[in-house]
């Protein structure tokens, strides 16, 4: 017998993983952090500066994390791009980044 599927779409096998969806995971986990650390260098290269004080640094983030919020209402309500939400995304984790090796 195969695996069963989840809902979303993740094989399983007796409530674990099979070593196949594991390995897809663990792709498109590299795949995000990669995207993460291109936007890490992106932001550093056009934006070098960085606030000393942690409220200013937090809020950059959660600006990013603010536009990644609208990205997600715009892909579900009007069919917005998914591909801006990536990005949003992976922006939101570089903001977060930066204000953790800042702190
Ligand atoms: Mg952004």
């Amino acid at each position: 017998m195969g695996p069963a599927y989840t809902e979303r779409g993740m094989a399983m096998s007796g409530g674990k993983m099979t070593g196949n969806a594991r390995a897809m995971k663990m792709r498109k986990a590299e795949d995000a952090i990669d995207q993460i650390f291109r936007e890490l260098g992106a932001a550093e290269e056009k934006h070098p500066g960085w606030p000393t004080d942690v409220v200013h640094a937090t809020a950059i983030m959660v600006e990013e994390a603010g536009e990644a919020m609208q990205a997600a209402l715009d892909a579900y309500y009007k069919r917005g791009d998914l591909e801006h939400l990536r990005q949003e995304l992976a922006q939101t984790g570089a903001m977060c980044i930066r204000a953790l090796v800042n702190l």
